[in-house]
């Protein structure tokens, strides 16, 4: 848990998100700025800072094996992930988070 970060605050229920998936390590809830008809964002609740802080392959495992479990929950087959890692490639909260996009088509390459 980090005192000021909003995420860790969002997975200890101290602010209010649409969570649509909760396990013993990692919560899912949506973007509160949707960039996609479907845009959801899963965390782990230990709080790591970036991607580049990730410590271990059961946290990989974790985030990434609630992906499809989710995506097979709300019928979707189809879905852009996205992990933005620093300032310039786009990160504003430095709470690692996976964004899981979808109901649109997506170009390539990403801006
Ligand atoms: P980043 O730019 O760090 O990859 O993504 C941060 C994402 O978190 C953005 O898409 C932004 O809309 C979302 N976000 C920021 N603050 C909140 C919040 O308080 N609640 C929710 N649900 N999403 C947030
Ligand atoms: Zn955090």
């Amino acid at each position: 848990m980090s005192s000021d970060c909003i995420f860790c605050k969002i997975v200890n229920k101290e602010i209010p998100a649409e969570f649509i998936y909760e396990d013993d390590n990692v919560v899912a809830f949506n973007d509160l700025n949707p960039t996609a008809p479907i845009h959801f964002l899963v965390i782990p609740k230990k709080h790591y800072d970036s991607l580049n802080d990730i410590d271990s392959k059961e946290a990989f495992a974790n985030i990434f094996s609630a992906i499809p479990k989710i995506t097979s929950k709300l019928g979707i087959k189809e879905y852009r992930t996205v992990i933005n890692t620093g300032k310039s490639a786009g990160q504003t909260v430095f709470h690692i988070h996976v964004h899981v996009m979808a109901g649109r088509e997506f170009t390539w390459p990403a801006g």
